[in-house]
C-alpha cells in the first residue's frame, strides 16, 4: 500500500528506526463507555513490535487483544497514550491511509465477486493500470496456492480456501503491517494446524510485519518470533516462545502456557538470583528467584511436568500417585500432596519404573529447574 504517512517528525523516530521498530505502543489506555458503565479494555500498554516480525498477542477472551489491533488499524482512537507506526504518529491518519491491512476471523469476502476480483479489490484504491493489477492478483493467488481457483465464487470454496483468499486480498497492496485477528479460529483443527505453517511461510516470504491475535497458546508457540501475553487489559510478559514457556514471570503466564506445576513453598533466603525455599515435607530446595521473593513470603515454585522425576517411597513420601495416564510416548502421573495440591509429572513411557495409583512417591527435581513465582 502506498499510503503516504504524515511526515511529522517525532522525538523518538530516529532512535526507534535504528532498532527497526514497526509499531511503538506507548502507555496506551482504552476505555469504552463512561462511568458508571465504563470498561477499561487496555490499562496501560507499552510494547514495541519489530519490523519483519511475526508477533502474537495471546490471552483469554476479553483481555483486550482485538481492541489493541483496532487501535493500530485506526478503527478506534486511544483514550490515552500514543501509537507510532515506523516512527510516525498515526492518531490523525484514517484507517485507509495507514500502511496496515487486517484479516478478520470471518473472512468477509464479497460473495458476488470471483476470487480474482476479491483479491483485485484491495488494489483498486491504488489506481494501478489493469495489466499490473492482473499480474499482482496472479502473484498473490500463487502465494496462497489458489491460482486454479481464480474464477470461482466464495460459496464454491471451503472455509480454509476462503481464508487463503482473504489473506491474498489483504497482502495484495503490500501493507507494511498485516493484522490478523484470530484468522484460524473458524477452521477445523486439522486445517488450523496446516495453516500455521502456511502463515509462517507467508510472513517469511513477504517480509511483512505480522501482528497475530489468538487465545490458543499452541498456535502462539509454534508460529511466533515473539509473544505478548495479556490478561485483563494488561501485558503480563513479552518474549520469545522459549522464554515464555521456560521462564514465565508470573503465575498467570505459567498457567496459561502449557502445563505448569505451581507448588506451594516458603521463601527462606534470597541471594541475588538464588532463592532457598522450603517445600513438600519441609525440606530445603534451591530455586531461581523472582523480583518479589523475600524471606518469609509464601510463594509458588514453578516446574514443568517433564522436568520432574519420581522415586519410590515407604513412609517418607511427598505424596501418592492419584492417576497414571498412558499417552504413548509418555506417561502422565498425578501426584496428590497431603495439602491437596496435585502435581503433574510426565515421564518417558520406556522408563523402567512404572507407578500405579496409590503408590507412595517422592518428587525429584534437577538443580536449576525450579523458579520462584511470588505473584
Ligand atoms: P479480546 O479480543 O481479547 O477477546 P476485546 O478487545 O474484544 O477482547 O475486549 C476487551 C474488553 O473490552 C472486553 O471486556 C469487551 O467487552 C470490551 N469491549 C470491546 N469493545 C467494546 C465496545 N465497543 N464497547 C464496550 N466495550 C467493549
Ligand atoms: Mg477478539
Amino acid at each position: 500500500m502506498n499510503a503516504t504517512m504524515s511526515r511529522r517528525p517525532t522525538m523518538n523516530s530516529k532512535v526507534r528506526d535504528e532498532v527497526s521498530v514497526a509499531i511503538d505502543i506507548r502507555d496506551v489506555v482504552k476505555v469504552f463507555g463512561a462511568p458508571p458503565v465504563e470498561v477499561r479494555a487496555l490499562q496501560s500498554v507499552t510494547l514495541d513490535i519489530r519490523d519483519n516480525e511475526f508477533f502474537t498477542l495471546l490471552g483469554p477472551s476479553g483481555c483486550g487483544k482485538t481492541t489493541l489491533l483496532r487501535l493500530i488499524a485506526g478503527f478506534e482512537a486511544v483514550t490515552d497514550g500514543v501509537i507510532l507506526l515506523y516512527g510516525e504518529e498515526i492518531e490523525d491518519l484514517p484507517p485507509n491511509k495507514r500502511p496496515v491491512n487486517t484479516v478478520f476471523q470471518h473472512y468477509a469476502l464479497f460473495p458476488h465477486m470471483t476470487v480474482a476480483d476479491n483479491v483485485a479489490f484491495g488494489l483498486e484504491r491504488l489506481r494501478l493500470p489493469e495489466p499490473q493489477v492482473r499480474e499482482s492478483v496472479a502473484q498473490m493467488l500463487s502465494l496462497v496456492k489458489m491460482e486454479s481457483f481464480a474464477g470461482r465464487r466464495p460459496n464454491q470454496l471451503s472455509g480454509g480456501q476462503q481464508q487463503r483468499v482473504a489473506l491474498a486480498r489483504a497482502l495484495a497492496p503490500h501493507p507494511r503491517v498485516l493484522l490478523l485477528d484470530e484468522p484460524l479460529s473458524a477452521l477445523d483443527l486439522k486445517l488450523r494446524q496446516a495453516m500455521r505453517g502456511e502463515l509462517k511461510r507467508l510472513q517469511r516470504d513477504t517480509g511483512i510485519t505480522f501482528v497475530f491475535v489468538t487465545h490458543d497458546q499452541e498456535e502462539a508457540l509454534t508460529m511466533s518470533d515473539r509473544i505478548a501475553v495479556m490478561s485483563q487489559g494488561e501485558l503480563q510478559q513479552v518474549g520469545t516462545p522459549a522464554e515464555i514457556y521456560q521462564r514465565p514471570e508470573n503465575r498467570f503466564v505459567a498457567d496459561f502456557i502449557g502445563a505448569a506445576n505451581l507448588i506451594p513453598a516458603r521463601c527462606v533466603e534470597v541471594e541475588g538470583e538464588k532463592a532457598t525455599c522450603t517445600w513438600l515435607s519441609g525440606e530445603r530446595v534451591e530455586a531461581v528467584a523472582d523480583k518479589g521473593c523475600r524471606p518469609g513470603v509464601e510463594v509458588a515454585l514453578f516446574v514443568r511436568p517433564e522436568r520432574l522425576a519420581l522415586g519410590r517411597a515407604s513412609g517418607d513420601g511427598h505424596g501418592q500417585v492419584s492417576d497414571a495416564t498412558y499417552l504413548g510416548s509418555s506417561i502422565l502421573y498425578e501426584i496428590a500432596l497431603p495439602n491437596g495440591t496435585l502435581v503433574r509429572v510426565s515421564r518417558p513411557a520406556e522408563d523402567s519404573e512404572a507407578y500405579q495409583p496409590g503408590d507412595e512417591v517422592r518428587l525429584h527435581v534437577p538443580v536449576g529447574q525450579l523458579r520462584v513465582l511470588s505473584t
